[in-house]
């Protein structure tokens, strides 16, 4: 039995889906539900066969569910394909990857949202029937849509990952409707709750993970705000993504893939970076600056291994609020 922890003046971390998932699945086995709330990025989103689909909302869900198909780390474990199977054989599109199981995800996501529901309440009730009730939060209620820009032309984001396989030159993104967003009241009521909160920024893709939230109006104000440390956790581990096109799309955006670019990244907004120990001899570059460096083993293959860096956050977090950085 893991031992509970509690973080003193609130914990508000920002992620995507597969990487984000991870940690805050380690961190929901040490805290209390009551003591952190998780943005979740639903630039990702999109409306297929009809169906509302938001992968990374679902892919935490089903993470800290512990039902996710761990080799893919989205979907559901045990999944059966027949839908996706029979519409390919009608010749129907076939490149997004609905299991039967999740199909119902969406399908209840998709009514709820037609009767009038909002996206905050429905992640509440989804994540609930799945014995999850750690606090979700999409970053806002409004539909916001990232396009990835490619030599290509502007790909919708789910075109780019699942159906082109990440293969066109990346040269920059856009996240429509993110202007006229509204952020989730849920996200400053915490706020205005939890004045001294500290700030993770999960292990996920920095350009259409975590910059979608953090590109919703008024939502850096908000973490800025927040008079605890901000931390973000660098989902590169020697020049190399754990997985996904992070790496690739820095390397093709002209930066080099490495910790250093990710702390550059999110320069003006974090206090500190946490980093695998392959990539300790850039801690001086990313110290000078003006970013403190955290080193230990980032990558979470076991469950104990996001417990631990979940542990580990939690005591950068302690910490700063005794004055030892
Ligand atoms: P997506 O929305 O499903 O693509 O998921 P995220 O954006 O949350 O996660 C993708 C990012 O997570 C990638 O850039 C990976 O490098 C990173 N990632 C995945 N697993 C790990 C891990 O175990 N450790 C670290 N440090 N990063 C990880």
């Amino acid at each position: 039995m893991t031992e509970l922890r509690s973080c003193s003046n609130g914990l508000c971390v920002l992620s995507g889906g597969v990487g984000g998932a991870k940690l805050v699945l380690g961190l929901s086995r040490i805290l209390n539900n009551e003591d952190f709330l998780t943005i979740v990025n639903t630039g990702d989103d999109f409306v297929h066969f009809g169906l509302k689909i938001c992968p990374d909302i679902d892919t935490v869900i089903y993470t800290l569910a512990e039902l996710v198909d761990q080799e893919r780390g989205w979907g559901l474990k045990d999944e059966s394909w027949n839908f996706l199977n029979k519409t390919k054989l009608l010749g129907g599109e076939g490149w997004f990857n609905l299991g039967d199981k999740d199909l119902a995800t969406h399908v209840h996501r998709t009514q709820r949202l037609a009767k009038g529901d909002d996206l905050t309440s429905i992640t509440k009730n989804l994540a609930s029937s799945f014995g999850v009730e750690a606090h979700l939060v999409p970053m806002t209620n409004d539909p916001v849509s990232t396009v990835v820009e490619t030599s290509e032309g502007g790909l919708a984001f789910q075109h780019y990952f699942v159906r082109d396989r990440c293969v066109p030159t990346v040269k920059g993104f856009r996240f429509e409707g993110i202007k006229s967003s509204v952020i989730n009241p849920l996200i400053q009521e915490y706020a205005r709750a939890n004045d001294k909160s500290a700030v993770l920024l999960a292990p996920s893709n920095p350009f259409v993970s975590i910059d979608p939230i953090l590109n919703v109006p008024t939502m850096t104000d908000e973490l800025i705000g927040m008079k605890g440390p901000k931390i973000a956790i660098s989902p590169i581990i020697n020049s190399k993504a754990v997985k996904g096109p992070a790496a690739k799309m820095m390397q093709e955006l002209g930066v080099p893939s490495t910790s250093i670019e990710i702390a550059n990244h999110y320069k003006g907004l974090i206090d500190a970076i946490v980093i695998d120990h392959a990539d300790a001899p850039l801690s001086e570059k990313i110290e000078g600056m003006g970013i403190k460096v955290f080193i230990t083993n980032t990558v979470m293959h076991s469950l104990n291994e996001k417990i631990t860096l979940a542990n580990e956050c939690l005591n950068f977090i302690e910490a700063y609020w005794k004055n030892t950085w």
